[in-house]
């Protein structure tokens, strides 16, 4: 039997698909790149946007025609909240909602093991999967950036999100395991990205009691992964930029060669009534801007991100414009624009006031411009200037390294002196 995975959304699936590759390894199922060898796959959902559940069908209509024999097991979080428009797809087998390995190979029709214990994760690339390195994933680069995930779920309900439906509450990993597997981790990996569902909230759940351990907040991990393996360089998914603490930020400050300078901090709106309508109560365009400009003043290279909802429904121009205004503020270096979308099970459909989709279209294409433009501006900026790269693709006579950052370096192999961690020059 052999079996080929495709992973759909963020880097907690990428983890999750990881785990569950690795429950067929053990079950000595063969794993192949190729998807005309396979006889099964298995594809990884994500329901974040209308688009991503849009490419998961095409993807799975693609492999029914292109092989007779294949069959398709689709899990994760559109799997979650299937109403039956996946299981109909052609040639599914099955639809597991969430990311369990013995599930998962139940459905492919194998016997669960026991137990599954969690192998060290590698990133195949540096790509984000909403902005595609040009190697694409799963190249032939040599394994140098991992993932831990430290939480999965989440206690919020934000109103366009139907994560938490499809994944659950917070349930944060405890730091013993943690750093065992960053340990195990920085034998093959010159970084390690921290990632899960909402990882600001890492820690608040044990403090709870709902689990063992000692962990309390990400800071604290943070500091205690950092001193187990202090020859790694560490890196945070996306953050809320109002959980970035006074620990986490005295880190990026003071200890660059262990955490790098780079946040990923959901936007999604700069006019504070719409962050209200998304439910987003936990900071305003006021409390996000201090916080990143305290940042941002500290820290002469800083790679800033942010995800920002176009068109979300009752979003006046007005707002609109007070997000342009706050993105033409801040010193993002990229952007991720979503077109708002209505997502099945999520409460923002219930909102009324939808913005014409012309007018979405238009915010975003905006948006997208001057994240652009940020972008340009910032790498003219770092041009010439000197970057900690570390490797992540390798493929037609050239080495991709990613810089702390954020940016994609490139340089002839011959160029490269073999390590995986490296000074670059950013060009
Ligand atoms: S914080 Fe909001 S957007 Fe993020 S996973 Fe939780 S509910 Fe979804």
């Amino acid at each position: 039997m052999n079996v080929y995975f495709h992973t759909f959304g963020c880097k907690a699936n990428q983890y999750d698909t990881a785990l569950v590759r690795q429950a067929f390894v053990d079950q000595g199922i063969v794993v192949v790149d190729d998807p005309d060898a396979a006889d099964l796959a298995v594809v990884n959902s994500c329901t974040v946007t209308h688009e991503s559940e849009a490419k998961l069908g095409r993807l799975v209509r693609r492999l029914a025609r292109h092989s007779g024999r294949l069959e398709t097991v689709v899990m994760g979080c559109a799997a979650a909240l299937d109403d039956g428009r996946i299981a109909s797809l052609p040639s599914v087998r099955a639809v597991v909602g969430g990311a369990a390995p013995a599930q998962v190979l139940e459905a492919a029709g194998f016997a669960a093991p026991l137990s599954a214990a969690s192998p060290p994760v590698s990133l195949s690339s540096r790509s984000h999967p909403l902005s595609p390195s040009p190697f694409g994933r799963g190249g032939t680069t040599g394994r140098f950036r991992g993932l831990l995930k430290i939480q999965d779920g989440c206690d919020e309900h934000c109103t366009f999100c139907a994560t938490t439906i499809a994944r659950g509450a917070n349930r944060s990993r405890g730091i013993p395991e943690l750093v065992a597997e960053a340990t195990a981790l920085a034998e093959h990996h010159a970084e390690i990205v921290l990632t899960g569902i909402h990882i600001g909230t890492y820690g608040q759940d044990r403090e709870r009691g709902a689990g063992s351990g000692t962990a309390r907040s990400l800071g604290e991990l943070l500091e205690a992964l950092i001193s187990a393996v202090p020859s790694m360089r560490f890196r945070l998914s996306s953050i809320e930029a109002t959980e970035v603490d006074d620990t986490i930020a005295h880190l990026l400050i003071e200890a660059p060669a262990q955490l790098a300078a780079h946040l990923h901090a959901p936007l999604q709106s700069g006019a504070n009534r719409i962050l209200k309508r998304m439910g987003r109560h936990w900071y305003t365009a006021e409390s996000y801007r201090a916080r990143l400009e305290w940042l941002a003043e500290r820290l002469p290279v800083f790679g800033l991100g942010a995800d920002i909802i176009a068109g979300f429904p009752g979003e006046s121009d007005a707002e609109h414009r007070e997000t342009v205004a706050l993105v033409d503020a801040l010193p993002f270096t990229y952007l991720h624009v979503f077109p708002y979308s209505e997502r099945p099970g999520a409460a923002a459909g219930r909102l009324g006031e939808r913005v014409p989709p012309v007018a979405i279209r238009e915010r975003a294409r905006e948006l997208r411009e001057t994240g652009e433009a940020k972008a340009r501006a910032y790498r003219a900026r770092r041009q010439g200037e000197r970057g900690d790269g570390v490797v992540c693709g390798r493929q037609a006579g050239q080495v991709e390294a990613l810089t702390e950052d954020y940016l994609s370096v490139y340089l002839p192999t011959d160029q490269w002196n073999g390590r995986p961690r490296f000074e670059v020059t950013v060009r």
